[in-house]
């Protein structure tokens, strides 16, 4: 058998440590994952009971169309049920445009660090990887420009930057937008979008009007807890929607997902408390590192990225003594830093307490 030579080598996923076997290997009765971004209060409880109310339908395939949340997220954002496409989790969606739009002989132009899965699907395509190093965890998006060529087919901005959380102005996007040659995909992950405060965040919705060449991918993983439903989606004018349809399977999102998305919609207010406790936790984990003397990476998401000054693996492991699951900044690109997600405020009291025994520690060794 030859599978695609390129998968030689190409490492899985490593997701960051689940609670039950942390607690079995160290023997702990209370773990935390502050790991993978979720959020912290669950999801609106209106998404649970919608699931409650259908829990009986398992035998019946989803509506391939996904009519109910088609319908609801085109309303709520503005735009018509032809610019949009749902993946089971936007993780999908950058496989549908990877696989659409890569192969041997392109190119795909990413920051480096950002979000991992640009570059695995881009390397299962066959295509070439550009990676342009990031200013101070930002995206540098002048030279991201100068990396593309007529052979580039997709450049990806994270923006917010999963790891570092920091953002691309409406300015500098614009003005990015502008100069990308037409036959290049932009596309804006905006995994965090509901998280951001930043007054001059770009608003990308009402440029798709003008550029063809942009897609804007939302998910409901993050703020809106759904995590565990596999809901995502991406948004862009229709003709390049139905470019791409044909690589989504066509049962992709469960009924569950429809139903505790359109749910999810209808309650705003869990997104707002949601979003307003983040900013302040935030703020406290910006005063911890100042009082600390720790750099940290300004963020408009639900997680900070801190440089230690040491290796990002024994940040790790000293955490995960204590009961909590962070991600080491090793396998992210940021080697002596770790990303925390922001918790609740328990959840926040205790990690602090925890990391400030870890830093006197270290000042007694050195
Ligand atoms: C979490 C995340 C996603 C993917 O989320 P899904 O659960 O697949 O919707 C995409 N992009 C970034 C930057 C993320 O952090």
């Amino acid at each position: 058998m030859q599978a695609k030579p390129q998968l030689n080598g190409l490492p899985s996923y490593k997701p960051g440590k689940p609670i039950e076997e942390v607690k079995k290997e160290l023997g702990l009765s209370k773990v935390t994952k502050l790991a993978s971004n979720e959020n912290p209060y669950g999801s609106s409880p209106k998404a649970v009971e919608a699931i409650r109310e259908i829990v009986t339908q398992t035998a019946i395939y989803p509506d391939g169309y996904a009519a109910s949340i088609r319908e609801k997220v085109a309303a709520k954002l503005g735009v018509t049920e032809n610019q949009l496409v749902f993946g089971n989790g936007s993780d999908e969606v950058i496989q549908f445009l990877c696989r659409a739009f890569l192969s041997s002989n392109t190119n795909t132009v990413t920051a480096d660090p950002t979000f991992s899965q640009y570059k695995l699907n881009a390397a299962i395509e066959g295509a070439e990887l550009r990676e342009v190093p990031c200013v101070d965890g930002v995206h540098d998006l002048e030279a991201m420009l100068e990396a593309i060529d007529e052979n580039t087919r997709i450049v990806w901005v994270c923006n917010p930057n999963n790891p570092s959380g920091t953002y691309v102005g409406e300015k500098a996007f614009i003005s990015f937008l502008e100069r990308v040659p037409a036959h290049v995909l932009v596309v804006s992950d905006e995994a965090y979008y509901e998280y951001v405060t930043a007054n001059d965040y770009p608003e990308t919705l009402p440029l798709l009007e003008k550029f063809d060449n942009l897609m804007v991918l939302r998910t409901f993983s993050k703020a809106y807890g759904l995590a565990a439903l596999r809901i995502g989606y991406g948004v862009a004018n229709p003709k390049l929607i139905s470019t791409i349809d044909p690589v989504r399977p066509p049962f992709n999102n469960s009924t569950f997902a429809h139903v505790a998305a359109v749910a999810a919609l209808d309650d705003n207010e869990f997104i707002t408390n949601c979003v307003d406790k983040n900013t302040k936790s935030l703020k406290q984990f910006e005063g911890f590192c100042q009082k600390h003397n720790l750099k940290f990476y300004p963020s408009q998401t639900n997680f900070i990225l801190i440089d230690f000054n040491c290796a990002g693996d024994e940040v790790f492991d000293y955490m995960l003594k204590k009961g909590f699951i962070i991600r080491s900044g090793e396998a992210l690109g940021f080697p002596t830093c770790a990303r925390i997600t922001i918790g609740t405020d328990e959840q926040n009291q205790e990690l602090f307490s925890a990391l400030e025994e870890m830093l006197q520690l270290k000042t007694v060794e050195q």
